[in-house]
């Protein structure tokens, strides 16, 4: 590779957020080997698709990108390395490099510090990673060695926010989830390199940082019990702890492992934000043992409850699948039962989506048809949205510390930023990037918060003349 012509890059992200931090780094990785973001796909030298499997669509969306990145190698000539990483790798471990024979490389969530090794053979010989010595199948991941790619440079889009990986796989076996088979047993990365990452991020300009796994709160089950710190708490805790971090997340967490001591460093740690992603899933008790989800509906509904009285203006959102198969319509009404009684400030609803390899893929005489499942969904999302748009009505008239993650889409000469809540805030300003500034709010929908940023004195910031001549809020539709 020369310098003065360095090759290009292209990272197309499909699925979850474990999925957008794992491209950062293979970006990163890329970076360092001196590679420069291309323009779009037809002008990349090495394409890396990063794959997810949770549901259908997804894949669906994947295989026509993978038929469209045949078109955009052959017009390059062949001079482009096609790269699948990710879940979909793991399950379709089989026949993925035989149905799209013009992909070059394939590798698993847990390799991804290899990328770069596996591109090197990929590149300029025209050989296949199926052809690498000492590999015969040519793919890479759970079967083999897995580890964590946290050393790894990161590309991150807003250098005041990062995510964290903390645990990596999931030991629960819910009956509709493909994860345990792609991303392995769960592993918790050291305690020590968390924070030291965590340290190493607020000294580069993070203040918010979200920690990540696929069962977060369960991490440090499996570590050493030799009296050094491994609890998720203590975790929270010592981020806190650490200069710089203005605001903690994390995701997602398990109902059935929420813990006293974590509802309690929750409650007591000041960065740590008042917004907890709950997984709900489904509201009857029989759906929920048949998704071997291991809690019932009373106790979800005692946990909200419990952390409800301990942080009072905590924002729960949730997800919740719908038509899982043998679901009636009563155990439907359940779940929008539970809608109401908790108070979700925000879910994401989704169709059950029947993944090859899980318990409930068997269940085929049970499914539920379409239109049906439809009909549920749209029923749950007018239910989820009215609840929101009320939940969010709170906010009105009050000051929300809001951290600015740039300009709004719309309209223009907004800014757009986060409320401690983690929901989306449009407002009047001036601030920078990355700053938390004091912002008043004058309207609240299911989604979003609208307002007008306020001095530390507690005047309004007056907006740019034009944007205050051609739009006002009440324009705004979300
Ligand atoms: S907890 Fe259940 S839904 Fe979540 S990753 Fe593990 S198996 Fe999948």
């Amino acid at each position: 590779m020369n310098e003065a012509d360095p090759q290009k890059y292209h990272v197309i992200t499909f699925g979850c957020q474990m999925n957008s931090h794992d491209s950062e780094r293979i970006s990163g990785m890329l970076e360092q080997r001196g590679m420069v973001p291309a323009a779009d796909q037809d002008d990349a030298d090495v394409v890396v698709f990063n794959t997810c499997t949770i549901r259908e669509k997804p894949d669906q969306k994947l295989y026509t990108q993978l038929d469209q990145a045949k078109g955009s190698k052959r017009r390059r000539g062949g001079n482009q390395v096609i790269a699948v990483g990710g879940c979909l790798v793991e399950a379709q471990r089989d026949n993925l490099l035989a149905q799209f024979p013009w992909v070059d490389v394939a590798f698993g969530p847990g390799r991804i510090r290899d990328l770069g090794n596996f591109l090197e053979l990929a590149d300029g010989e025209g050989a296949s990673v199926g052809q690498t010595p000492g590999d015969g199948e040519g793919f890479y991941g759970i079967a083999d060695e897995r580890s964590f790619a946290s050393e790894l440079p990161t590309r991150r889009d807003r250098p005041h926010q990062a995510w964290v990986q903390i645990s990596m796989g999931c030991n629960m076996k819910c009956s509709y989830c493909i994860v345990p088979a792609v991303r392995g047993r769960e592993v918790s990365r050291p305690f020590a390199e968390i924070v030291t990452e965590v340290e190493r991020l607020a000294a580069d300009g993070a203040r918010e940082v979200t920690l990540l796994g696929q069962n977060v709160n369960s991490y440090g089950n499996h570590l050493p019990r030799d009296g050094s710190p491994r609890t998720f708490a203590e975790l929270l805790r010592a981020v806190d702890a650490i200069d710089g971090i203005d605001r903690i997340r994390y995701t997602s967490p398990h109902p059935a492992h929420m813990r006293e001591d974590v509802i309690a460093a929750m409650a007591e740690c000041s960065s740590v934000m008042p917004q907890l992603h709950l997984p709900l899933q489904a509201g009857s008790n029989r759906v929920l043992k048949a998704m071997r989800r291991t809690y019932t509906r009373e106790r979800f509904v005692d946990l909200a409850a419990k952390i409800r009285a301990s942080i009072p203006d905590i924002a729960f959102s949730t997800d919740i699948i719908v038509g899982f198969p043998g679901e009636t319509e009563a155990e439907f009404l359940e779940t929008v039962e539970v809608c109401r009684e908790v108070q979700f400030d925000g879910a994401f609803t989704f169709i059950y989506s029947s993944r090859t390899g899980t318990e409930a893929a068997a269940l085929t005489a049970d499914f539920i048809p379409p239109a049906e499942q439809q009909r549920r969904l749209e029923h749950l999302v007018d239910v989820v949205r009215a609840i929101a748009t009320e939940r969010h009505q709170r906010h009105v008239g009050s000051v929300q510390p809001v951290l600015v993650e740039g300009a709004a889409r719309k309209p223009a000469n907004r800014l757009r930023g986060r409320s401690p809540h983690n929901v989306k805030v449009i407002f009047e300003g001036d601030a920078p990037d990355g700053a938390i500034v004091p912002v008043r709010i004058v309207h609240a929908t299911s989604e979003t918060l609208l307002g007008r940023q306020l001095t530390d004195a507690g005047e309004l910031v007056a907006a740019p003349a034009s944007s205050r001549s051609v739009v006002t809020f009440d324009t705004i539709s979300t």
